[in-house]
């Protein structure tokens, strides 16, 4: 394990067991889901009991909120009057002692406050009220007196003889509502009660049981005798299309079958919709679905169907690890490299890092799968934290792809286009084979920079320091910070010259402007994350494709991830550079794993494969290592160069993030802080500078950024810190983010 993840307070995890539940007692304290870090205290009424872990309603000020009894021993005198009563107790399993150690160990670790946390678990408000049966109607009286075409189609559509609810009826019908309540009075449709859904029926552990090959099978053995062993954490780190999956899902059987709870987080969820399908493949029953795209009532389902032990399988995004699990046994990160495991805004944590916490506070194993592990986690690997397992070739003898790079400066592509000769020949080649051709270009919309030809003027983001891209499909100028949109005008709106307005660069739009004027018949898709439709429409395209209804795919990283496209033999990445600028510290980790992850999207059913990367700097380390499909040669070489510089995980980051609306009080209060920052033998802040976004959504910004050896307490060091700095005035903002992901 991680010591990175050591808790501020060692004796969280030396004491043999968790705090014995204390007895119920007249006085209890209770955490409320706002910016607090302690509980207050309450009086509980004659007659109710209420023990920690359970849920309650308690007066705050006028209002009464939702909060939940804490481990914490209550800070008022109890012989207090002033102390006031708990209004009620909800009738839903308490919230477990590991969840609730959990929210106290997040806290800690993010310094933030623990009813911060706490909102984090009680996001599903409505999931504390039993859900009631819904009202609905049914086809059973005599017929009505008066039939119009209208009526006539309501009762074709009820004469299934089932219930329905008003509004599905009339829409399924066609008709207004007015219709249905014609022939509720008729007395020919009858009030009937829907009982509420099962949300997720219990996967069965032995439903279709894989035969594996003899690398997954032993992956497969390793998972199952760590079920039994308490925790651990085990990186699966197999090249892409190895079976990973199939690898875990042992591991989930194994858990299933001893009557435990698991949890697999997905970086994409939304997205992954083939995932649940493959689940259900192997378990006979989809897994209960857990992200910000699942609609409340279902979430509200899902969160009592954890809470009361009924949910055995969730398949969610990162938030999905502060459900109230009562029995969780297992939980898997998928794709753990993601960047998306990290959460930037309220409470910044790692769900990578958390899920691991979580199985030290559970005692159970954690499995972390990528065929390109973060540094961290190979770092782990390497020096025992975590047990590996390496399976090193694709599932039944599919290749790899053949990797080249072609390099920009010689083989260039015409001027105003994007793609060099011999990326142009390979996609005819593919697509006259029948195969499909991926163009990969991390961009979206259709030009990054637009500007006057005559005067030079720039859009830029009236909320924001960036540029607005233009998106030539919806005729605007967006800001991908902010959401900002203007029309794109005709004339400049500093010189007033008309049609002098030029873009700057491709995004996937302007590449598909030419992959369509190059290959007018072939079927070419453009698959971005602000396409319109949102998610069910990225859901279909994907199906699209995969089916083979596509010839050309045209992509952002949204298709770099996860997905299986049998027909695909050819992957071009437009831009092998454009991750490599950014420069910070995890610049060419990322861009290795992003162009690993695009490229094996290719052949991964088996049949030859080519992919090639446009670049500038074909002797840049991660390009060659690409090239050479030589994972080794990056690890070494990356986790050799954090070690020389002294950056993570040989050393810990925090970072400390103060915005404000205007730049002086920004600035001013960050000065304050630093000048507050306590002196350190070990501990060094630098800044603070503005930050590289220098204003978002308005908010001006400055960072700082804290450096400590590993056995430093950076947690105390911060808390320290902001306990004797000045408080930020009026809307001024300090943030903390440990382990920072995003530097800008
Ligand atoms: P990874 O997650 O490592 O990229 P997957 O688990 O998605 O790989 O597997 C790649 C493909 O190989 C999938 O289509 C999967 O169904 C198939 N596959 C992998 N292992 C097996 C197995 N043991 N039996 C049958 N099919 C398998
Ligand atoms: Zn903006």
């Amino acid at each position: 394990m991680d010591d990175r993840q050591t808790p501020p307070s060692d004796d969280l995890f030396s004491s043999a067991g968790l705090a014995p539940e204390r007895p119920a007692s007249d006085v209890v304290s209770v955490l409320l889901p706002f910016a607090v870090a302690e509980p207050y205290s309450y009086r509980v009424p004659h007659g109710m009991s209420a023990a920690p872990g359970d849920i309650v309603q308690v007066p705050l000020g006028t209002r009464d909120v939702v909060g939940v009894v804490w481990d914490d021993v209550p800070g008022l005198d109890r012989t207090s009057n002033r102390l006031r009563h708990v209004a009620a107790r909800f009738n839903t399993p308490p919230l477990a002692a590991e969840a609730r150690k959990f929210v106290d160990w997040v806290a800690g670790y993010t310094v933030s406050t623990r009813g911060m946390v706490l909102r984090m678990v009680l996001r599903a408000p409505g999931a504390l009220e039993p859900e009631g049966s819904r009202p609905g109607l049914r086809l059973a009286g005599p017929p009505p007196e008066r039939i119009t075409p209208a009526r006539q189609r309501v009762l074709d559509v009820a004469a299934d003889g089932l219930a329905w609810s008003k509004s599905g009826l009339a829409g399924a019908a066609g008709v207004s509502p007015g219709v249905v309540d014609g022939l509720v009075a008729a007395g020919t449709l009858i009030p009937v009660e829907i009982p509420p859904l099962a949300v997720a029926v219990p996967p069965d552990p032995g439903f279709a049981v894989a035969s594996l090959n003899p690398a997954q099978a032993a992956g497969a053995a390793a998972l199952r005798s760590a079920a039994g062993e308490g925790f651990s954490v085990t990186l699966i780190d197999g090249v892409t299309g190895s079976g990973k999956t199939e690898v875990y899902f042992e591991a989930v059987a194994e858990i299933l079958s001893r009557g435990g709870q698991v949890l697999i987080l997905l970086p994409e969820i939304a997205l992954t919709a083939t995932f649940l399908d493959r689940f259900a493949l192997r378990f006979g029953q989809r897994p209960a679905e857990w992200h910000s795209d699942v609609a409340p009532r279902i979430r509200e389902r899902v969160w009592r169907g954890v809470a009361d032990g009924s949910v055995r399988a969730v398949v969610g995004a990162r938030s999905a690890l502060f459900l109230p699990f009562p029995d969780l046994r297992l939980v898997v990160v998928d794709e753990e490299h993601d960047s998306a495991y990290k959460q930037e805004d309220g409470v910044t944590y790692h769900a990578r890092d958390m899920a691991v916490v979580r199985g030290q506070i559970g005692r159970f194993p954690v499995v972390l799968s990528s065929a390109t592990p973060s540094i961290e986690s190979r770092v782990n690997a390497d020096q025992g934290r975590y047990r590996r397992i390496v399976l090193p070739d694709r599932f039944a003898g599919a290749a790899l792809p053949d990797v080249s790079a072609i390099d920009l400066r010689l083989d260039q592509p015409e001027r105003g286009r994007w793609l060099a000769p011999r990326l142009v020949s390979a996609v005819a080649a593919t697509i006259a084979d029948g195969g499909q051709a991926l163009l990969f270009l991390n961009r979206r919309g259709y030009a990054p920079l637009t500007l006057c030809r005559t005067c030079g003027h720039r859009f830029q983001c009236p909320n924001c320091a960036t540029w607005l891209v233009e998106h030539r499909f919806r005729g605007q100028l967006v800001c991908h910070h902010c959401g900002h949109a203007e029309p794109r005008p005709q004339n400049c709106p500093q010189c007033g010259n008309e049609d002098t307005l030029v873009a700057c660069g491709p995004g996937v739009e302007r590449l598909a402007e030419e992959v369509l004027s190059r290959f007018p018949a072939a079927r070419t898709t453009v698959l971005s994350s602000d396409m319109l439709g949102g998610v069910q429409r990225i859901r279909r395209e994907l199906k699209a494709i995969a089916d083979g209804e596509a010839d050309i795919i045209i992509g952002t990283q949204l298709v770099a991830k996860g997905h299986n496209f049998p027909l695909l033999r050819l992957v071009g990445v437009v831009d092998a550079d454009l991750g490599l600028a950014h420069g910070d510290l995890r610049a060419a980790e990322r861009t290795f794993q992003l162009l690993s992850q695009v490229t094996g999207r290719a052949g991964r059913v088996g049949g030859a494969s080519r992919a090639f990367l446009q670049t500038s700097a074909p002797d840049h380390p991660v390009i060659q290592a690409i090239v050479a499909g030589d994972r080794e040669a990056f690890y070494l070489r990356e986790i050799e160069e954090r070690r020389i510089a002294q950056l993570p995980p040989f050393a810990r980051l925090a970072a400390i993030i103060v915005s404000g609306p205007d730049r002086a009080s920004a600035r001013g209060h960050a000065t304050a802080l630093r000048a507050a920052a306590p002196p350190s033998d070990t501990i060094s802040v630098f800044g603070p500078a503005e930050a590289p976004l220098a204003v978002i959504r308005g908010q001006h910004r400055y960072r700082m950024l804290i450096h400590a050896p590993r056995s430093a307490d950076v947690q105390s060091y911060v808390r320290q810190w902001l306990a004797a700095a000045p408080q930020p005035r009026g809307s001024v903002r300090a943030q903390v983010d440990i382990d920072p992901q995003s530097f800008m």
